[in-house]
């Protein structure tokens, strides 16, 4: 049976768009994992850490995707955080339907980049400059060369259990995919490759000395679970980085435009020198940014020595799909957000505590946390007494009952505004007999 959705009750459907990617005869993960690494294109999505096979999804709308056998779940994971409108918001989809038209690269600049630079310096003023390259991991990457660059310093400081996409001088004790994965870092990256790379422990403000380009740190670490920053942690790395002369970077791929209309440096009042950019800022299309003090902005090419470039950076379809994003994002849609999250912790940590399971379900504003384990985490070593074995078991109990999270237990969950108070009381009913069953 060829499943195009024609029974599908989802206001607007469009059969016709669905056909042959929902094939329920074909075993798509069979396929899938003779012609690609482990059959995905990010490890995490393989389902190994939580164990089964993935669901193939062949689309999704609002806060559901359906997956190649027809099933609906409701979806916590919104592409880890790159959806905040919902699925194929109408709003984002006609955006970039509208830019397709006018065609889909030119290697040439267009007035969408500039109007979503300015959208994002009206929203984040530290951010003075912006640049738009194809993926968190290319901003990361980019802004390390770049602190280099204007210091003259090599040193780079960052904190285990944060995330910084897998650039190599980042990839060390980062978190979520290698924490289930259990591996310390990856096999391909040299020791002088990471010789520069200081790892320190999250919340604990380093010794920063005068050999250090840069300190960077996901404001709040959502990789490791959700781990707030403690008071003092985020000012006390500003002083740290002016006392040595140090950039202080925020890494606000998560946090950006969803924690707060100004990120998380909005939120917390800490300003960082460079801020790093990606998933709700494309509005789900491939982007990534990031900006910063003008003069440090400066010294990259063409102004400067920091070499930067990208055949697709600044795409039409991604800065159409990222300006129409950012334009849903209003003052109420963040009480909205905050809201959501709120009443959706809530009737987790109910429904699991009911049962006996120890749960911590730690919450930043719209980021929420589940840490199975009754003391709260504040580091890594602290996020990795969550209890693994609970999470899978109530992670398979979820998704049995029609509710996706992520396949890991260390990543977090993303309400959105399509997650509506009915749909939100519908989850934590599932989670609350998903709870009971494990
Ligand atoms: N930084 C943080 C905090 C992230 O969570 C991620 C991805 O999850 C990245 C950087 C890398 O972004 P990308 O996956 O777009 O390369």
């Amino acid at each position: 049976m060829t499943f195009c959705f024609e029974n599908c009750a989802a206001a607007g459907c469009r059969a016709d768009l669905c056909q042959g990617l929902g094939d329920s005869n074909v075993n798509w993960y069979e396929r899938a994992r003779d012609v690609i690494p482990g059959g995905v294109n990010s490890p995490i999505r393989s389902f190994r850490s939580v164990g089964g096979t993935p669901y193939f999804v062949a689309k999704a709308l609002d806060a559901r995707v359906w997956d190649v056998e027809g099933k609906e779940y409701l979806d916590l994971v919104q592409s880890y955080g790159a959806i905040i409108g919902g699925h194929a918001h109408p709003v984002v989809v006609e955006a970039i339907y509208q830019a397709a038209q006018l065609g889909t690269s030119y290697g040439a600049p267009t007035a969408r980049e500039v109007l979503l630079a300015e959208a994002v310096r009206d929203r984040v003023p530290s951010c003075e400059m912006v640049r738009f390259v194809n993926s968190g991991t290319e901003a990361t990457m980019t802004v390390i060369r770049l602190a280099r660059g204007f210091t003259g310093r090599s040193k780079v400081i960052k904190f285990s259990g944060n995330y910084h996409g897998h650039g190599d001088v980042l990839l060390a004790e980062s978190g979520s995919a290698f924490a289930v994965f259990g591996l310390p870092d990856s096999a391909g990256v040299t020791a002088p490759m990471v010789a520069d790379t200081i790892v320190a422990p999250f919340n604990t403000v380093p010794e920063v000395g005068d050999d250090v380009a840069c300190v960077v740190v996901e404001p709040v670490a959502a990789n490791m679970g959700l781990v707030a920053p403690q008071p003092g942690f985020l000012e006390g790395l500003r002083a740290a980085c002016d006392k040595a002369g140090a950039l202080l970077i925020f890494d606000e791929v998560i946090t950006g435009f969803r924690l707060a209309r100004g990120g998380a440096q909005g939120h917390f009042g800490v300003i960082p020198d460079l801020t790093c950019f990606g998933k709700v800022i494309g509005g789900g299309l491939p982007i990534g940014a990031f900006g910063g003090r003008r003069d440090v902005m400066s010294v990259l090419a063409p102004l400067g020595p920091v070499f930067q470039a990208g055949t697709l950076s600044g795409n039409p379809l991604a800065t159409a799909a990222g300006l129409a994003a950012l334009s849903l994002l209003n003052d109420a849609a963040y009480s909205q957000l905050y809201a959501s999250a709120a009443r959706l912790a809530d009737g987790l940590r109910e429904a699991i505590s009911s049962v006996g399971i120890p749960i911590t379900v730690p919450v930043t504003g719209s980021l929420i946390g589940l840490h199975f384990n009754a003391t709260p985490a504040i580091d890594y070593v602290t996020a990795k007494t969550t209890d693994v074995e609970a999470y899978k078991r109530f992670f398979h109990a979820m998704l049995r009952r029609g509710v996706a999270m992520a396949p890991g237990a260390y990543e977090i969950l993303f309400p959105g505004l399509a997650h509506t108070d009915a749909v939100v009381d519908e989850i934590v009913n599932r989670a609350i007999d998903a709870a009971r069953e494990i």
